[in-house]
């Protein structure tokens, strides 16, 4: 039997056990079933377990972007029983069920190892936030991002999970960052992270961006879009770019053309959903590697599968503050 967290159309969401019944049915034809160790929660399964944005098309379902743990069965080349993994994207906790039970079944080519130096409790910390984070420093990389420059890397939605990550691994790699955030209470965990400019959201957010305004950002890491998104494109340095990565502002983004043919800006898109394997075992390796571990324990915290639906709406509302380990068991 597996224990998972259910949910039906509408209703709560509901602990069940799960048979092999029911497994067989629900779970993609099995390469590799997981013994969950740990698995985490980002604003997309805040999204799921709240029923907002037709994210899940087939109910019973059981949510969880993303898990870490132990291979029990394989019938994938890749892996063994034993081998430790970890799982983020691929429509798993959306199309397909999630790792928010003690055991899930996917694909193995949706897996990578575990990096050496990091636990299942640790590579949940980052999940699929902290693959974002790194995927969009890589990106901003190939495109000229360099510790030497003048001008600060912004972090929009700093305080967030992607935002603290970000802000963790740019300050870690010799950025100067500019942190934005909503949340008076934050600034001091900010400045931990390593921020050495905090913005208030307010700041970005009022009023009517200028085609051009003075230029500001070496580069940004954007997690809310909308009003901020189109203020920070009139605001980077000539040449500069802007990783887009979220949502939690707004999905809209009204601006004009003239950051791209006066300063030759970019606009870079990051999706760690499709993002292919060879890139993310790049991310996870760098992140093992360019993550203080120490601060990555201390932004994050653990819950068990039975506070998961009120951290939902939490994360949801912008109130949690870094990352939330979740224990399957
Ligand atoms: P979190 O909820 O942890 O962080 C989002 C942060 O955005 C909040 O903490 C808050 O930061 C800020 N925020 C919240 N509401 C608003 C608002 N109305 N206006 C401006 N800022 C706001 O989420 P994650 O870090 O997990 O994800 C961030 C975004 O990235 C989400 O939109 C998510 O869907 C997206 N995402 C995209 C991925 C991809 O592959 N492209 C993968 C992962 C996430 P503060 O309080 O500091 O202002």
């Amino acid at each position: 039997m597996v224990r998972a967290l259910v949910l039906d159309d509408g209703d709560q969401p509901r602990f069940a056990e799960l048979s092999e019944d029911d497994l067989k049915d629900r779970l993609p034809d099995g390469e590799v079933t997981v013994r969950v160790e740990a698995s985490t929660l980002n604003y997309k399964d805040g999204m799921v377990v709240k029923g907002l944005g037709k994210l899940v098309k087939q109910y019973p379902h059981v949510p969880g972007i993303d898990f870490a743990g132990e291979v029990v069965d394989s019938q994938h080349p890749g892996y063994s029983p034993g081998d430790r993994v970890i799982c983020t994207g691929w429509g798993v906790g959306e199309r397909y069920w999630g790792g928010f039970a003690d055991t899930a079944r996917v694909k193995g080519d949706w897996l990578v190892p575990l990096p050496e130096n990091l636990t299942p409790w640790r590579a949940m910390a980052l999940g699929t936030a902290g693959l974002t984070a790194m995927l969009a420093v890589m990106k901003l990389e190939d495109h000229g991002m360099h510790p030497d420059q003048a001008e600060p890397v912004l972090v929009t939605g700093a305080a967030g999970g992607v935002g603290s990550i970000a802000t963790s691994v740019l300050s870690g790699l010799g950025y100067e960052v500019a942190a934005l955030t909503g949340r008076a209470e934050v600034h001091d965990y900010l400045r931990g992270l390593g921020a050495s400019q905090i913005v208030d959201r307010s700041e970005l957010a009022e009023g009517k961006a200028k085609p051009l305004e003075t230029q500001r950002w070496g580069a940004c890491v954007d997690a809310v879009g909308g009003s901020i998104l189109a203020r920070v494109l009139s605001q980077l340095v000539y040449g500069g770019s802007v990783a887009s990565v979220g949502l939690a502002g707004g999905a809209e983004l009204n601006t004009t053309v003239m950051p791209f043919l006066l300063r030759g800006v970019n606009l870079l898109g990051i999706d760690s959903v499709m993002c292919p394997y060879a890139r993310r075992v790049t991310a996870w390796k760098r992140l093992s590697h360019e993550m203080s571990m120490r601060t990555l324990d201390e932004l994050s915290h653990e819950i068990g599968l039975s506070e998961v639906p009120e951290e939902a709406g939490r994360i949801l509302q912008g109130q949690v503050r870094g990352r939330t380990v979740i224990d399957p068991t």
